[in-house]
């Protein structure tokens, strides 16, 4: 086994707004637990949300605090009682760790576990209410690892956490063969959903949103492309469904208008995935419309039991994860990979930082 260092270098959240690169304590396991050599870690929207502080209290708990969720990295040292894992194995993790043992983790659904807002350690939400990866180690219960094959890099690894919120999502709406799919807000979400709507047979994938990414989404696999800076997204996709509407619509922008547009572009009879997040905004809309023509809504989180079928699916190159990922910064560089990102330099998608 290779030499693990007491302490590592970190990017440690001291204040907001205010990252600083850190010599920190390596994670001390406790049972169950791996620890991983992080290969690349991706800056989320969340993660630019959470060092202005506007979750600050629960996301994170205190300062100071090393954020980052969207990872992969290489199986350093086994902790006790771990089985199925060795050192060396490539990597990427989960971030909802369930309590195991109430009703909805049971159900396999513990990114809803009942227990997640009460005080205490029996659930965790690693890199917002525990310690994440924006540091050369880090340690995770062994349950919430799946391996990485060869074919996968830690790049693409980095884009697995989404991608299995998207698979998640089409799930949740039960995308068929022959499906006409709309997705609006064509960023890192909403180009992975396009490529997995049509991996599971939907027929037409039709995007709504603006810029260079509307582009990228046909590359990806968009059949059709709705202009919103020049079409209403509604009308535009309603002209593409002779004025039926989609089988079901993604909202991916996190934007009230959008999910307006989310309502009102499906048929009589079709689904809507709010997988975007407004902020907490409230959003006015006509509740007969989902009464009267039976539209179902899901709300969509996380991505419980998606990992082992959305690595699959980008191993077998159904899903190609490499072109969403913008640039790649050292450490060392981390703040100014946040300010790119968050003034989305040249239409970046994602930024990931490489160890
Ligand atoms: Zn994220
Ligand atoms: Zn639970």
């Amino acid at each position: 086994m290779e030499h693990i260092p007491t302490t590592m270098r970190a990017a440690v959240t001291r204040d907001w707004n205010d990252i600083h690169i850190e010599d920190v304590p390596v994670p001390a396991l406790e049972p169950g637990d791996v620890l991983v050599q992080v290969g690349a870690c991706g800056i989320c929207g969340t993660d630019l949300k959470i060092v202005t502080g506007v979750y600050k209290g629960s996301w994170p708990p205190s300062l100071p605090f090393i954020q980052g969720h969207e990872w992969a990295g290489t199986v350093a040292v086994i902790g006790e009682g771990v089985t199925g894992f060795q050192v060396g194995d490539r990597v990427a993790a989960e971030n909802h760790k369930g309590c195991g043992t109430c009703a909805n983790c049971r159900r396999g659904r513990y990114n809803l576990c009942e227990v997640a807002r009460s005080k205490g350690k029996a659930y965790q939400l690693y890199g917002h209410s525990a310690q994440g990866a924006f540091a050369e180690y880090a340690a995770r219960p062994a349950a919430l690892l799946h391996k990485l094959p060869d074919a996968v890099s830690f790049e693409e690894g980095t884009i697995v956490n989404q991608g299995a919120l998207g698979l998640h999502a089409i799930r949740r709406c039960r995308i068929e063969h022959g499906d006409t799919v709309a997705v609006i807000g064509p960023g890192l979400i909403g180009l992975i959903t396009v490529q997995l709507a049509k991996a599971v047979g939907a027929t037409r994938v039709i995007v709504a949103g603006r810029g260079p990414r509307l582009e990228l989404a046909r590359e990806l696999g968009a059949d059709y492309l709705v202009d919103i800076s020049t079409t209403d997204t509604v009308e535009g996709i309603r002209s593409l469904t002779n004025g039926i509407g989609a089988d079901c619509a993604f909202e991916c922008a996190g934007a009230p208008e959008s999910v307006v547009a989310s309502i009102n572009c499906v048929k009589r009879g079709g689904r809507v995935a709010l997988v975007g997040l407004t902020g907490n905004k409230n959003v006015a809309f006509n509740t007969d419309r989902l009464a009267l023509d039976e539209v179902d809504m899901f709300g969509v989180r996380s991505s419980p039991n998606a990992y082992p079928e959305l690595i699959n699916l980008i191993a077998a190159g159904k899903v190609n994860v490499r072109k969403l990922v913008s640039r790649i910064y050292p450490l060392e560089r981390i703040t100014e990979a946040f300010e790119a990102f968050r003034d989305r330099e040249g239409g970046v998608i994602r930024m990931v930082i490489k160890f």
